[in-house]
C-alpha cells in the first residue's frame, strides 16, 4: 500500500459540508494502515464550541475499534488533495495509544515522509 493510495482512499472522503448551524465536517479526511493491512479511514468534526476531533482521531477510532493499535502510515488531505501533517495533539495522540507508533510514516507533504518520532521529539513521557 502506498501513500498515493492511502492519499486516494482518504480523499474519496472528503466532502465538506454544515450539518447544523454551529458544526461542520469532511473539510479533512484522514487514512491510516495498520501492521496487519488493514485500512480505516476518518473525517473531522468541528463543532463550536470547542468540540469535535480531527480526520487523524477519527480514523484511530476505527482502528481501535477493531482491535488494533499499531500504525504503519498515516496521511491527512483536504479538499483537492492537500496533504496536512497531524496536529500537536494528534502526534502525541499517535504516540499515545502504542509506542511502537514512533516508527508510523506520516506523509507531512505531497513528496514528504516523516516518521512520528521526527516530529515528536519531547514526549510527554
Ligand atoms: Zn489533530
Amino acid at each position: 500500500m502506498t501513500f498515493e493510495q492511502l492519499k486516494e482512499m482518504a480523499l474519496e472522503k472528503v466532502n465538506p459540508r454544515q450539518l447544523t448551524d454551529y458544526c461542520h465536517v469532511g473539510l479533512v479526511s484522514s487514512a491510516l494502515l495498520t501492521e496487519k493491512g488493514h485500512v480505516y479511514v476518518g473525517v473531522n468534526i468541528d463543532a463550536s464550541p470547542g468540540m469535535g476531533f480531527c480526520a487523524e482521531h477519527s480514523a484511530i477510532a476505527q482502528m481501535i475499534a477493531n482491535g488494533e493499535s499499531r500504525i504503519q502510515k498515516i496521511v491527512a488531505v483536504s479538499v483537492g488533495g492537500k496533504v496536512y501533517p497531524p496536529c500537536g495533539r494528534c502526534r502525541e495522540f499517535i504516540y499515545r495509544i502504542n509506542y511502537d507508533n514512533l516508527d508510523t510514516e506520516i506523509l507531512v507533504d505531497d513528496n514528504k515522509v516523516v516518521k512520528l518520532s521526527e516530529i515528536l521529539p519531547y514526549r510527554y513521557d
